[in-house]
């Protein structure tokens, strides 16, 4: 039987959080529960989780913790969880935790305790403090140096851990000195989402949201950066994805994926809903302990948010870059409104990044030696060619969406094929969680 690729992320305090950044996406779920003053996940509920997923069979079992903040619960919780996840596992079984979180409560008791179980962390951090003024505590106060602080402790317990950038208003115009920052930090793994944000009656966007031209610009300019830098080892999760994409290696990203099934949001009460930007009484698909997750996954509701997603709008199918974009991240299509055949909201931004990127990647690899880039290009196209990977070839993929998301046969104990030095369950497989960021 086919094993499904299915992530978890669990919210275990819900949108509860100790900071008051100015365009979380996330503070709009305390709607949904508005008699919980203090959301905690039980351990029973955990427990439920974590039988029923395991019962599903999954090819990877991937866990990813975010909120709201979800360190309010404390390490006992997650001392517990890791019992938890023991008592669920079978022979063979590697389960991959990663927790999203702002740092504030990161302490040495924390970070060893990360690095004990192989936690991946994100840290969210918008750029040098000037930069990252939305990210701030109710009173107003600043965060930077506490989060910077939790970096400095992440490292000295050797804990894996990313940056992750929201781009917004306050930001977007600043991709170079975002990437500058995190050179002169030695903040070798990041990811940057686009601030996209609905207002609230689905059409308006947050004052903090930006367009897709002003994504187009960031993330070309920020590539420019990357480019410039010439070092592979500073890992960015879209360059990453675009150069599993310019090689034909299936992308990690669902962003890149044909359609929204390879993740479930478990909230703290044990609902479930799909991906966590769609966390709304509509798309919920019940409830852990009066339902099976299997049983989920087969329901209407899962089932109907799913073919939405995976349909492309019909202008999409003489694109030349279908095989890549598939129309888009659903959120920027149907969160913000857009109808099945409504133009992406995000069309024109990826038509210039692909461009851009793959045109330049082209001119690295076949341009003059001497660079690192054009090494590690070099080296990539040889192990792909040698069938490393196994790579589903780009004129395959250009058929469609369904080879373009084909799954390869990228072992968990590969090289990532990123070129971060990392094994591939320690990279990118273990962040496939890992852009449904709470910011
Ligand atoms: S982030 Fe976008 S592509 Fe990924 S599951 Fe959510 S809506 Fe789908
Ligand atoms: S770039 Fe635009 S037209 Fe092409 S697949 Fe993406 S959304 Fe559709």
């Amino acid at each position: 039987m086919k094993k499904p690729h299915l992530g978890i992320l669990l919210k275990p305090t819900s949108s509860d959080c100790n900071l008051s950044c100015d365009y979380c996406y996330y503070r709009g779920v305390r709607e949904i529960y508005p008699d919980a003053d203090r959301p905690r996940m039980s351990l029973e509920v955990l427990e439920e989780v974590c039988l029923q997923y395991r019962a599903l069979e999954p090819a990877d079992i991937k866990l990813g913790w975010q909120g709201g903040e979800p360190t309010l619960m404390g390490l006992d919780f997650f001392k517990k969880a890791i019992e938890v996840e023991g008592r669920n596992a079978r022979s063979g079984d590697c389960w991959g935790n990663s927790l999203q979180t702002n740092g504030l409560t990161l302490d040495d008791d924390w970070c060893g305790f990360f690095a004990r179980h192989h936690f991946l962390v994100g840290l969210s951090v918008d750029g040098p403090a000037e930069l990252n003024g939305t990210r701030r505590f109710p009173n107003g106060r600043p965060t930077h140096h506490l989060v910077m602080r939790a970096a400095e402790r992440l490292k000295k317990h050797q804990c894996e851990f990313n940056i992750l950038v929201v781009v917004s208003a306050a930001n977007v115009g600043q991709p170079e000195a975002v990437f500058r920052f995190l050179t002169e930090n030695e903040l070798r793994f990041s990811q940057c989402i686009p601030c996209t944000e609905p207002a609230g009656d689905g059409e308006r966007l947050t004052p903090h949201s930006i367009t897709g031209d002003q994504w187009a610009d960031f993330m070309i300019r920020f590539f420019e950066a990357w480019v410039a830098h010439d070092d592979p080892g500073y890992y960015n999760r879209h360059v990453d994805n675009w150069l599993h994409l310019y090689l034909g290696l299936p992308p990690e990203s669902c962003e890149y994926r044909p359609d929204c099934s390879n993740l479930v949001t478990v909230e703290w009460n044990g609902d479930v809903y799909p991906c966590d930007f769609f966390v709304q009484e509509r798309y919920r698909m019940g409830n852990v302990l009066e339902d099976t997750l299997e049983h989920m996954l087969q329901g209407r509701p899962f089932r109907d948010f799913v073919k939405r997603s995976e349909q492309a709008p019909a202008m999409c199918g003489d694109c030349r870059w279908l095989w890549a974009c598939n129309g888009g991240c659903w959120r920027q299509r149907g969160k913000l409104g857009l109808d099945g055949q409504a133009k992406p909201y995000m069309c024109e931004a990826n038509q210039r990044i692909f461009e851009h990127v793959f045109d330049k990647l082209d001119s690295l690899k076949d341009g003059p030696e001497g660079s690192q880039l054009h090494a590690f290009l070099k080296d990539l196209q040889r192990r792909v060619a040698s069938g490393e990977f196994d790579a589903v070839p780009r004129e395959r993929s250009a058929a469609g969406p369904a080879a373009a998301g084909g799954r390869g046969r990228l072992r968990r104990n590969d090289p990532c094929p990123c070129g971060s030095g990392r094994k591939f369950k320690q990279c990118c497989m273990s962040s496939a969680t890992g852009n449904h960021l709470s910011c």
